[in-house]
C-alpha cells in the first residue's frame, strides 16, 4: 500500500523564530492527524537545524526545498545533501516549478541532484507540471510524461521506493486556481501509467503521487478522494498550522 503524505513547502517565508513557532504548532497538532498520513515540512535552509530540534519525537519529517548538484567543494552559496542530512533532513523537494522557472533547473540537473540525494539517504519529492500555455495548447500529458521520463527513467525500481512525485500544474500554484479533481486525477493516472510502463505495475502502485496547487482545507477532501492522488504538496496553506493540519485531516 502506497503511503499518503501531506507535505508543506514554506518557500522563502518566515524568520527562523517564526519557522520554529510554526513547526511547534504543526508538531503539537500532528498527533491528531490520521495515523496513515505522513507529514513533512520543507523549511528554508537557514531554519533546518532549529526546526529539526522542534520536530524530534513527533511524526513530522523535515525536508529541504532544494540541494546542490555537487557533493562538496568550491560552490559558493550552495548547500549539499550531506549538509541537509547533518541538519536533520530526511527529504528534499527537487524540481519545483519556481526553481525550474527562475533558476534554470533542468531535467538533466535534476537527475544529478536526485542521484546525490538518494545516495545521501534522503527521500526525494520530485515536482512536475505544465504551465498555462502548455495546458492551453493541450500539451499537459506530453510535458509531464517527458519530465517523468527525463528524470525518473534514470533510476531503478528499488530507488523509486525513495521517490515521491508531486504533480503541480504551474497555473495553479499560488494563484488560487486549483486544478479540478478530475483534471488532477487524469494526470496522476497518466503518471502512474508511465511509471508502470518503465518499472512495472507494482512499483507504479507503490509510488506516492501528490497534488500541489492552491490546495486548502476547503478543496483537499475532494482532491484526496481521487484514486491516484495520494496527498498534497502545500504552499500557502502550509504557513498556517491549523490549515496544514486540517488538510492532513481531509483523509
Ligand atoms: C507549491 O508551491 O508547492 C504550492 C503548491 O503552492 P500553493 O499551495 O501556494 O499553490
Amino acid at each position: 500500500m502506497r503511503k499518503k503524505i501531506v507535505a508543506g513547502n514554506w518557500k522563502m517565508n518566515t524568520s527562523i523564530q517564526e519557522g520554529v513557532e510554526l513547526a511547534k504548532a504543526v508538531a503539537a497538532g500532528a498527533a491528531g492527524t490520521p495515523e496513515n498520513v505522513g507529514l513533512i515540512v520543507a523549511a528554508p535552509f537557514t531554519h533546518l537545524a532549529s526546526v529539526a530540534e522542534v520536530l524530534k519525537g513527533s511524526k513530522v519529517e523535515l525536508s529541504a526545498q532544494n540541494c546542490a548538484d555537487h557533493e562538496k567543494g568550491a560552490y559558493t552559496g550552495e548547500v549539499s545533501v550531506g549538509m541537509l542530512v547533518s541538519a536533520g533532513c530526511s527529504w528534499t523537494i527537487l524540481g519545483h516549478s519556481e526553481r525550474r522557472q527562475y533558476y534554470g533547473e533542468t531535467d538533466e540537473k535534476l537527475v544529478v541532484k536526485t542521484r546525490l540525494a538518494l545516495e545521501a539517504g534522503l527521500g526525494v519529492i520530485l515536482c512536475v507540471g505544465e504551465n498555462l500555455e502548455q495546458r492551453e495548447e493541450g500539451k499537459h500529458f506530453e510535458v509531464v510524461t517527458s519530465q517523468i521520463e527525463n528524470v525518473l527513467f534514470n533510476f531503478t525500481a528499488e530507488e523509486m521506493s525513495k521517490i515521491v512525485v508531486a504533480y503541480e500544474p504551474v497555473w495553479a500554484i499560488g494563484t488560487g486556481k486549483t486544478a479540478s479533481a478530475e483534471q488532477a486525477e487524469e494526470i496522476h493516472a497518466c503518471i502512474r501509467k508511465v511509471l508502470a510502463g518503465k518499472f512495472g505495475e507494482e512499483v507504479a502502485q507503490d509510488t506516492t503521487i501528490l497534488y500541489g496547487g492552491s490546495c486548502k482545507p476547503s478543496n483537499a477532501k475532494e482532491l484526496f478522494a481521487q484514486e491516484d492522488i495520494d496527498g498534497g504538496l502545500i504552499g500557502g496553506a502550509a504557513l498556517k498550522a491549523d490549515d496544514f493540519l486540517a488538510i492532513a485531516c481531509s483523509y
